[in-house]
């Protein structure tokens, strides 16, 4: 959920550890600490709050050494505070541990630890585990190494996990199970960390840990690497191609408007290679081996939490418009739990912006194991859904740093799009001249993408217009339903408005007795898609006093009577909407939010890879 950084070789570790972490913020924290190795032991400085708190509680401490561990927590048990902060230490203060994930069995350690005279200053899992793996060490007079090994044969839960020892100052352990790990090697130095972003500044050869993988981290040595059960594994080292300035800002105030402003190039990314310029035929190379599977698949689920289950909803539509496929969504904490029906014949899809989702991760284990053919859309590679779905395809968004998502829900659709128009073509359920239009607008949609990014000044108007409201209805129909869902929550989510989306004529069955000439009310009143049924709409909220901002096609004029505010954007085949109409409320949410003095990056309670259930 959190961040993992570490360094060990001859430089000072602590500066290399405050970047790595600073890099890792966008994940979302509540708190962060380090632990530093030297000559006189191991220091631990912990501080709640930001990276920043913790280096102004640093400044005038020690915090010198070459073999340090950081960490940002996000915490799952125990409050948010200075003590629960990791790393955490042994009972006799020669261990410390990071840890990202939960220790689902950590009661029943803990009482068996406590019954041996273990006292815990702590309320969290972590700390169970450090002084688990303290007794088997001084029991059992094993390495460190080993000790790990022989603690995490007993831990049930997720982590990534990274233990040091006094005295042992060119060496730490790492572990990981369900949460990621990548180990950067250097000459003579390794860093760690839960992404590579902290380590591409320094070196571009990692090695990712599997599941199940604990590793020996020595700065003289080669990288050791065996499974808990003891088997030797052989490290692979990858080549990262991430560059550090597709990270950074760019010149723009936010993360989310950088993001939100990359979506033409991301659209671009996405589609690149994937449609051959003569044939126009799509080709995914991910799930080119399952095509003929998908083609006959009695049904497509479609599993996914938050911002990817409504980009889940529009490939629903996409894929019962193009391919004639019946589709469910389902939000994946539901399905993982509800004892589903999934045959053999279904094909399960998972979406995911970090591909670390904990409950769309389990929900397609379970699909797994029930015989399904699972499919995944990610956007970061190599992560724990990619690596366990039988196919899939990357949206190649490149990183999102903001937590709110724009560009991966974006490139998320424009996959889904894909994938229903190839399979449509391939099973004839749609016709040549319908998929060869459709092509040819996703191939310059990016165009009308930078045209709907011009409307950000009007926007900005409009936001002043609204930047104190409590309360915010959107509406939509069809292809515009999911996008209507998506802007309130992405309204929510930064300005902490409350905000609700729903199909434009459910209003009639509950929302329109909140309207009065308070309430604002997005409407997405495009062209074609049940226009004249949307205006029908448009009409009651009218007679009952709501200010409305209609997103409209241009040209439009029926709306533009009836709207305090329109936003215009190009016209389009319904069935791409989606990827414009989206935009404007992405900048609508962004400016309120900022008018309003929220973190929009980092919004509270939020976490960007949400690695827990
Ligand atoms: N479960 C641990 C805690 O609450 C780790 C949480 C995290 O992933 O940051 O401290």
């Amino acid at each position: 959920m959190c961040g993992i950084v570490g360094y060990v070789g001859s430089k000072e570790a602590y500066p290399i550890i405050i970047k790595g972490l600073r890099r890792l913020e966008y994940r979302g924290y509540d708190s962060a600490g380090v632990a530093i190795g030297n000559n006189s032991g191991i220091s631990q400085l912990k501080q709640k709050g930001k990276v920043a708190d913790l280096e102004a509680y640093a400044a005038d401490k020690d915090s010198s050494g070459s073999i340090g561990i950081g960490h940002t927590r996000w915490a799952t048990h125990g409050v948010p505070n200075q003590v629960n902060a990791h790393p955490h230490m042994s009972g006799d203060g020669k261990l410390s541990i990071i840890h990202n994930g939960i220790i689902e069995n950590y009661a029943s350690i803990k009482t068996a630890l406590q019954a041996k005279g273990h006292t815990f200053k702590s309320d969290t899992d972590t700390e169970v585990l450090i002084h688990l793996i303290e007794d088997i060490k001084n029991h059992e007079k094993v390495s460190l190494f080993e000790a790990v090994r022989i603690a995490l044969a007993e831990v049930i839960g997720a982590y990534a996990i990274v233990v040091m020892e006094e005295g042992l100052n060119n060496e730490f352990i790492a572990a990981r199970k369900g949460s990621p790990i990548v180990i950067g090697v250097g000459r003579d130095e390794y860093y760690i960390a839960s992404d590579a972003t902290p380590i591409i500044e320094y070196t571009n050869e990692v090695v990712y840990l599997e599941d199940g993988e604990i590793a020996r981290v020595n700065s003289g040595e080669e990288l050791e690497i065996k499974t808990i059960e003891n088997e030797s594994k052989t490290p692979y080292i990858h080549e990262l191609e991430l560059s550090l300035d597709t990270i950074e800002k760019g010149g723009f105030p936010h993360f989310m408007l950088k993001e939100i402003y990359e979506q033409p190039k991301s659209i671009l990314d996405t589609l690149r290679g994937r449609i051959n310029p003569e044939t126009k035929e799509v080709k995914l190379g991910g799930i080119s081996d399952y095509e003929q599977k998908i083609m006959n698949a009695d049904r497509i689920i479609i599993v996914a939490c938050g911002t990817s289950w409504h980009a889940g909803l529009i490939g629903e539509y996409l894929f019962e418009d193009f391919a004639r496929i019946p589709v469910e969504v389902e939000y994946a904490s539901e399905f993982r739990y509800r004892n589903p029906i999934i045959r053999e014949t279904d094909v399960v899809l998972a979406i995911s912006q970090s591909g670390e989702t904990a409950d769309t991760l389990a929900a397609l284990e379970l699909a797994k194991e029930k015989g399904a053919t699972i499919l995944g859309i990610c956007n970061v590679v190599g992560s724990s859904i990619p690596r366990l779905t039988h196919a899939g395809s990357y949206t190649h968004a490149g990183p999102e740093i903001g937590v709110a998502s724009t560009k991966a829900f974006t490139t998320q659709v424009v996959v889904l799009t894909l994938m229903a128009l190839g399979i449509g073509k391939e099973k004839g359920t749609l016709s040549n001249t319908d998929y060869h239009q459709l092509i040819t607008e996703l191939e310059l949609i990016h165009e009308k993408v930078e045209k709907v990014l011009k409307t950000n000044d009007q926007i900005e108007e409009i936001a002043k217009e609204f930047k104190d409201v409590s309360n915010f209805l959107y509406l939509g129909r069809g292809y515009n339903f999911p996008v209507a869902l998506e802007g309130a929550l992405k309204l929510k989510e930064i300005s902490y408005i409350h905000a609700e989306g729903y199909p434009a004529a459910e209003m009639k069955h509950g929302p329109i007795a909140l309207i009065d000439d308070e309430m604002p009310i997005v409407v997405i009143a495009t062209k074609k898609g049940n226009y004249e049924k949307v205006v029908s709409n448009i009409q009651e909220v009218k007679a009952r006093g709501g200010r409305l901002i209609a997103i409209v096609t241009e040209g439009d004029k029926t709306v533009k009577e009836l709207a305090d505010y329109c936003i215009e954007i190009p016209n389009c085949f319904e069935e791409l909407t989606p990827l414009l109409t989206n935009i404007p409320l992405q900048l609508l949410s962004y400016h309120i939010a900022l008018m309003r003095g929220c973190n929009v990056d980092q919004p509270r309670n939020l976490a960007k890879s949400v690695t827990v259930e």
